[in-house]
């Protein structure tokens, strides 16, 4: 494995592999989540002080990669430790901590987020969600789309605004929004996915919510919200990785011993070498996903930020290429339900797409990084 990271990451990425190669592909979400919970894979990130592991997105990173890789992705950990669990742990008041690390570390309580909105899509400067005060609290209003696990999880972290009394302006903020609020309504949406995880479209009318639903402060949601967005590029990375390396691994067994002339078909280069091209792009990825960790670990958010761009988009190109490659290997076999390679295919497009699409990681290295002109 790889010499970039520490013993201790090595030993973990053994012992996960381990946990993920007894659940494999045919893997019951809930039994693997309460053992990774168990064995304190779920909150490695969060704050020892809340039950946690006291890592961060390092150790969490390889645990979402090796499940994946091993054929039992946990999509949920994207949103609850990673960015639900970082948010609550850098930004929220005590009381918050209490009521929602220990559960999230130990996995019996789980947080969905919700930013993406249908008449916003990528432009999140466009959301139109928006909270105001009552005496005893808020009250939410707007819709949301394509957020995940919603019925899984017991709340929801919602992306809202609130109005600024003096210029009228609108501030994102974070509200923790319980599953079974009066008004909170969710339908789920018809997904060409083979996951276990369910996407949904929510309707917010009028959700009364108590004081203490605002995650930190009024005034810097901005800033809170980049906090958890970094670690949801990170695991999205490890997400993709972890899938390019399934289907890469089951492409490779096969191209080994599926023999139709002379040779197995691993022995013409035409199959040879695009798979070791697929390879040498996972690694890649894996090498800038490392990056993005240990500067979001030691506290760089800026540079963090850059990195988890590039990570995630080259986790999601790789893994699409990958798939396809996996795929094409297998000839007819690669269409058949018994080899599960096909409904890769619709899912390694969700880490191009999600939580950021490709096109939007290249307009922020064409603007951030290069300094190039915005055309929107
Ligand atoms: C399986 C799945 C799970 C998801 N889970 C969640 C979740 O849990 N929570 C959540 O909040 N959201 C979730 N999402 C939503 C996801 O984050 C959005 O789909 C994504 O942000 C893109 O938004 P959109 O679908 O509205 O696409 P659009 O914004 O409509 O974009 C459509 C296309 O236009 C391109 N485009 C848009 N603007 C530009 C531009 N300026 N320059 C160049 N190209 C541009 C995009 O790259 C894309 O290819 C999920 C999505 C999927 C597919």
């Amino acid at each position: 494995m790889s010499t970039v990271e520490t013993q201790e990451l090595t030993a973990l990425r053994a012992a996960v592999s381990a946990l993920g190669q007894r659940h494999g592909r045919g893997y019951v979400r809930e039994e693997l989540w309460a053992e990774a919970a168990k064995l304190g894979y779920l909150g490695v990130n969060l704050p020892e002080e809340h039950g946690g592991g006291g890592g961060g997105m390092q150790e969490l990173s390889i645990v979402l990669e090796e499940l994946g890789a091993a054929g039992c992705p946990l999509l949920m950990m994207i949103v609850s430790p990673a960015i639900c669990g970082t948010v609550i742990a850098r930004f929220g008041t005590e009381a918050q901590k209490e009521q929602w690390l220990p559960g999230l570390a130990d996995g019996s309580l789980t947080m969905a987020f919700g930013i993406t909105e249908p008449d916003a899509g990528s432009n999140s400067h466009r959301i139109t969600t928006t909270a105001r005060r009552t005496d005893d609290g808020w009250v939410l209003n707007g819709r949301k789309v394509f957020v995940s696990g919603v019925d899984i999880a017991d709340a929801t972290l919602i992306v809202g605004r609130t109005e600024d009394a003096r210029s009228g302006k609108l501030k994102p903020c974070l509200f923790i929004v319980p599953r079974d609020a009066e008004g909170f309504r969710r339908s789920q949406i018809d997904m060409e996915l083979a996951a276990q995880e369910k996407q949904f479209e929510l309707v917010i009318d009028d959700v009364r919510l108590p004081g203490d639903a605002l995650v930190g402060e009024e005034d810097a949601g901005l800033l809170q919200l980049f906090a958890g967005l970094n670690p949801e590029r990170i695991m999205t990375a490890a997400f993709a990785i972890g899938m390019g390396r399934y289907a890469l691994a089951r492409a490779i067994e096969y191209a080994k011993t599926r023999q139709v002339w002379k040779d197995p078909i691993g022995a013409h280069q035409a199959i040879a070498h695009p798979l070791a091209q697929a390879h040498i792009e996972l690694e890649l990825a894996r090498l800038m996903m490392q990056k993005a960790a240990a500067l979001y670990d030691a506290g760089d958010d800026i540079g963090a930020g850059e990195a988890a761009n590039m990570a995630k988009y080259a986790a999601g190109e790789a893994c699409v290429r990958a798939v396809d490659q996996a795929v094409h290997t297998l000839g007819g076999n690669g269409l058949t339900r018994e080899y599960g390679l096909a409904q890769l295919v619709t899912a390694s497009r969700v880490a191009r797409i999600a939580p950021v699409s490709r096109e939007m990681i290249l307009n922020y290295v064409s603007h951030q990084s290069l300094g190039l002109p915005k055309s929107y």
